[in-house]
């Protein structure tokens, strides 16, 4: 290490509170911290120590954040530089290779933030464009050396910021779009599994695409044969045009965005898929399941992929309102023997408390169902082990009663 070692920030925990620490979890709450050392200012590098002195870890200090700390690594003699977020960030993207997931696609998401030990950072590849999310106020610090490093490893044509979440507020930062390095290519295209998707990397959601329903959409694509499909909360069409490629009778697809629907339909032409199976709605979902309903319209296969309606468990009542109640309707439009492809991609609401809500929407609803999926994101979306909040996006597959 270079410096004098006494004058490094240093964040000390309260009694107690260097369990969840030394399990590895990456966070350290501010209700956690004793005291802290030096004058350290957002994104600063600082030392864990428990409150008898006893070094646990590295840091990334957030002066703003309800989460104070988060840590890069419990090993005493890692020097937090340049050097340790290139061994990090190629461990990642060489953990994707081995998945072999580039087979009929362009796209992944090669740094999945906490999960992969860099918490805050988001990459995605669309193609030969590189779409970076940063959400820490340490990854924030160490921007301009992890664009460098990706440029490095990956020589993309474009590296482009989308560091525009709400969640940034929480952090204290505020938000940024825009190329970070290279040039932004008129249009970006993702394949995935064979299938083209336009992607909106300025304008779109997230990072313009949504890569951990990957492989769900693939499973889609198997069981929608001669069926009448309705994909509510589309987005451009992802499981849509996977239900087409897989011979549905016909797919009505939902969206309150009018650009995502716009994108849509030009991907359907993108693939030379039949357009006369596919509609568009540009629709509440909510008020459309209830006119369908009234309308006495039935499906065999409906699939219910809405945004985070419970960021984390404080929203967590007026989320589970919120899903029971399309959860319900879905039920009452299926067919004997239809089948309910189901997410919530909330980070408030836990896998069990999830499965607990369809359970409640199915009995109100007066079907009986069974689980024939526990889905999930797709293996470029891993969740470590010590960090159980990574696992965001859960899913069930479902099949009424015939
Ligand atoms: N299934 C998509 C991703 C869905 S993201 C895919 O595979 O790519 C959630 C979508 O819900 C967004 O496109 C957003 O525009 C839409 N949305 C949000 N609230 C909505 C509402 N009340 N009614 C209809 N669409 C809504």
């Amino acid at each position: 290490m270079v410096g004098n070692i006494s004058a490094m920030p240093a964040l000390y925990l309260r009694v107690g509170r260097e369990k969840s620490v030394l399990r590895h979890h990456p966070w350290v709450f501010s209700g956690a911290v004793e005291r802290i050392d030096g004058a350290p200012v957002s994104g600063d590098t600082l030392r864990i120590y428990d409150t008898d002195g006893n070094f646990i870890a590295w840091a990334a200090y957030n002066a703003s954040s309800q989460i104070s700390a988060r840590l890069w690594s419990w090993d005493q003699d890692e020097a937090i530089d340049k050097a340790f977020f290139h061994r990090q960030m190629t461990r990642a993207i060489a953990g994707r290779n081995a998945l072999n997931l580039a087979t009929d696609s362009s796209g992944m998401r090669l740094i999945h933030a906490e999960s992969d030990g860099l918490p805050g950072l988001i990459v995605d590849q669309y193609g030969d464009v590189l779409v970076m999310q940063i959400g820490s106020a340490g990854v924030e610090y160490w921007r301009e050396e992890i664009a460098d490093i990706l440029q490095d490893i990956c020589k993309p044509a474009c590296i482009y910021e989308r560091s525009d979440s709400d969640s940034r507020t929480l952090e204290g930062l505020t938000p940024r779009n825009g190329v970070l390095r290279g040039v932004l290519p008129d249009t970006v295209e993702v394949i995935e599994h064979g299938l083209r998707f336009e992607v909106d990397v300025a304008e779109g959601q997230k990072t313009g695409f949504y890569l951990d329903q990957r492989d769900n959409r693939a499973l889609t694509e198997t069981l929608s044969k001669d069926c009448d499909v309705l994909n509510c909360f589309c987005y451009t069409g992802g499981f849509s045009l996977y239900a087409l490629r897989g011979g549905a009778k016909s797919v009505l697809s939902l969206d309150a965005s009018a650009e995502a629907l716009h994108i849509a339909a030009k991907n359907l032409t993108r693939n030379n898929l039949d357009a006369s199976r596919a509609e568009w709605q540009d629709a509440d979902v909510f008020v459309a399941l209830r006119k369908l309903r009234d309308q006495g319209k039935t499906f065999d296969m409906i699939i219910l992929d809405p945004p985070k309606f419970a960021p984390t468990a404080a929203f967590a009542e007026k989320a589970a309102r919120g899903y029971k109640d399309i959860n319900l309707l879905a039920f009452k439009l299926l067919r004997p023997g239809g089948l309910l492809f189901t997410y919530s991609c909330s980070g408030g609401i836990s896998e069990d408390l999830f499965q607990k809500i369809i359970a409640g929407a199915a009995l109100d609803a007066g079907v009986d169902a069974q689980i024939v999926h526990h889905l999930h994101a797709s293996p470029d979306h891993p969740v470590r082990l010590s960090f159980p909040e990574g696992a965001y996006l859960k899913g069930l597959l479902l099949r009424v009663a015939g």
